[in-house]
């Protein structure tokens, strides 16, 4: 075998090989994207969790504060009672009159406080059930790719060996270059020459559509054992069966 029908052998086999684990990397892809939605919606319980782990506090806070005031308060009525001359009674009727109008802002920040909080759980219960849902979800993601490598398992072993058994028959640094454009254009190493007019001698690239020069059909069709890469799409060169009839007459 040549060279060029060699790489043709092990460019159907990653072909293949390729088209097997698509269906395991795809399944994983899957897996990634709700794994990070779920991870979001995790990320979005904690900080609503703290926020109102801090909006309980402060209206805590208010509460003993508010406690405080009336305390105060209560003292002063006390005074108040009997307080002797009528500015000192001013005074303090001044005073409970201030603790008073503390008394309700410490109220009106308590209740703002506490209705964050039910706001807070209501979007808690929506996240809870968005949770579930994406969970189920995600537990069928992981069977699935645990489904799919099983499913290829068998039959990806026997193509990885095939593959192995094939690329050996090609020089190193050959292989290299196969494995690179393999890995850039996802499996699709090699491009075929197309015949477009034979009177006038144009040929092009099947995969970029560029132009081929005849000296690199010549050459590619010439000898089967030179390595040539289409000047467009890098890609390993090889004549179609148009081409190579095109050729012959
Ligand atoms: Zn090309």
């Amino acid at each position: 075998m040549t060279l060029i029908e060699d790489l043709l052998t092990l460019y159907r086999v990653e072909r293949q090989l390729r088209g097997l684990r698509s269906r395991v990397d795809s399944a994983e892809i899957y897996l990634r994207v709700q794994q990070r939605q779920l991870n979001t919606l995790q990320e979005r319980q904690e900080e609503l969790e703290t926020h109102k782990r801090q909006r309980q506090a402060h209206a805590g806070n208010l509460e003993t504060e508010g406690e405080v005031v009336d305390e105060r308060a209560a003292k002063l009525r006390d005074e108040l009672n009997e307080s002797s001359n009528t500015r000192q009674y001013q005074a303090v009727l001044n005073e409970v009159n201030s603790l008073k109008d503390k008394r309700k802002e410490f109220d009106e920040q308590a209740i703002a406080e506490l209705t964050a909080v039910e706001k807070i759980d209501e979007e808690l219960g929506e996240l809870d059930d968005q949770l579930t849902e994406r969970t189920k979800v995600l537990n069928s993601a992981q069977e699935e790719l645990v489904s799919r490598k099983a499913e290829i398992k068998d039959s990806l072993a026997e193509i990885e060996t095939e593959r192995a058994e094939k690329a050996s028959a090609i020089p190193g640094n050959t292989q290299d270059l196969f494995d690179s454009l393999a890995d850039d254009f996802e499996g699709e190493a090699m491009a075929s020459i197309e015949l477009i007019d034979k009177r006038r001698r144009e040929y092009a690239c099947n995969t970029c559509n560029v132009h081929l020069p005849f000296d690199v059909v010549n050459r590619v069709t010439g000898r089967p054992d030179e390595v040539v890469q289409c000047q467009g799409c890098l890609r390993i060169l090889y004549a179609s069966d148009d081409c190579r009839e095109a050729l012959v007459k």
